[in-house]
């Protein structure tokens, strides 16, 4: 009957039967464009069994570290190519050149698709950028212009040197040239509404029958608004939660209308200072301040009691929608994602000497690494 077969579906994970498959079955579909466009997105989604047993809810974690260069920001990175791609700034089998000011994971999609494509790539990255994710841009062929660390405001920010870059670049070359500007590029967010969003609203359907919120932190805004844009058209009830780490001024505007920082957090790619073009017209419907003291141990709970060493946006998402999932109360569905893993931040979230000068706590397998033979 269809309620067995909707059972079924439930306990299998939504991997069976007409419907059921859209997602699985997508991925392996166009085996004529290069790996990384056919991999990217159709990311699976997990039962958090802790969260879930902590909550009453089911709390379902999206696994956005299966793209191919390791995080969500694949699908922005893909989104913004295609999308300049449409608008002639970039020919597919012409030379041009993709710029970008990132820290990390969009520069890593970025770099990639421009391999595959055959597009030059040039990341502007301020020089206090871990070496782990300076030497994944290098070893996809990125150019990197490092730049000394200065805030936003200062005109030689990374940000805005790789938008000058981009003019001089176009201007003296003459070359296809895409300043991607993943913060005010709508292509970003598009993403998620496109992509992202439907994932999620099949794939909760299909495992607990409910969807009743999607929560995650603002980098620039694009994961958050463009799933919740997508899930408001299906869904008009649903709450969609910012689950923001400490410092991040965005979270402070939606609170109390303010653009004000408070506080700081060891996270990377999280916490934004500024309302994006990604992020205008958007509200939360929740508001939460993730403090690191919080977000540590929820990364430890997601490796010790779930198997999973992820990043520290992850583990900021993972800890806000148990919140959200308290607010809901039991028997409720929450989604969010797992943005990244944890070996881009081996010297920093899992490393005991780091994590002791910031005053935060260190798992015990962490403390004593040391293997004694005898
Ligand atoms: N987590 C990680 C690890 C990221 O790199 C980013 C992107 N800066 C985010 C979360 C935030 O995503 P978004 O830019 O879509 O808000």
């Amino acid at each position: 009957s269809a309620a067995a077969l909707a059972a079924a579906q439930r306990r299998l994970g939504g991997s069976l039967g007409p419907g059921g498959a859209a997602w699985l079955s997508s991925s392996a579909g166009d085996g004529a464009k290069p790996g990384f466009e056919q991999l990217v997105g159709n990311t699976r989604m997990v039962r958090l069994k802790f969260a879930s047993e902590l909550t009453g809810c089911d709390v379902l974690a999206k696994c956005e570290y299966e793209n191919p260069g390791g995080s969500i920001k694949d699908r922005a990175a893909l989104w913004m190519i295609r999308d300049a791609e449409a608008r002639g700034l970039l020919k597919r089998g012409e030379p041009g050149v993709v710029v970008e000011g990132t820290a990390g994971n969009t520069g890593i999609g970025l770099a990639l698709a421009s391999r595959v494509f055959g597009y030059r790539c040039i990341i502007g990255i301020a020089s206090s950028q871990s070496e782990e994710k300076k030497a994944t841009l290098r070893l996809a062929g990125a150019s990197l212009v490092e730049v000394p660390p200065v805030p936003y405001k200062n005109p030689n920010n990374y940000v805005h040197v790789a938008k000058r870059l981009a003019a001089e670049i176009k201007e003296q070359t003459g070359l296809n040239t895409l300043y991607a500007d993943q913060w005010d590029n709508l292509a970003n967010r598009r993403a998620h509404t496109e992509s992202t969003g439907p994932e999620i609203y099949e794939q909760a359907m299909a495992m607990t029958g409910r969807l009743d919120a999607f929560s995650c932190a603002m980098g620039t805004g694009g994961t958050l608004s463009g799933v919740a844009e997508y899930l408001r058209s299906k869904h008009p009830s649903i709450k969609i939660g910012l689950t923001d780490p400490c410092g991040a001024a965005v979270y402070r505007y939606f609170r109390d209308g303010q653009l004000a920082s408070e506080g700081s957090s060891i996270t990377e790619g999280i916490g934004q200072g500024r309302i994006t073009g990604n992020m205008e017209g958007f509200t939360p419907d929740l508001l939460h301040e993730i403090p690191d003291t919080e977000m540590m141990p929820t990364l430890y709970a997601l490796l010790e009691k779930e198997g999973l060493a992820v990043g520290g946006s992850a583990a900021v998402n993972v800890a806000g929608a148990i919140r959200v999932a308290k607010d809901l109360g039991p028997g409720h569905t929450v989604v969010t994602p797992l943005c990244d893993l944890g070996q881009r931040y081996a010297s920093k979230l899992y490393n005991p000497s780091f994590l002791a000068s910031k005053g935060l706590p260190v798992a015990p397998w962490l403390q004593d690494q040391s293997f004694q033979e005898d």
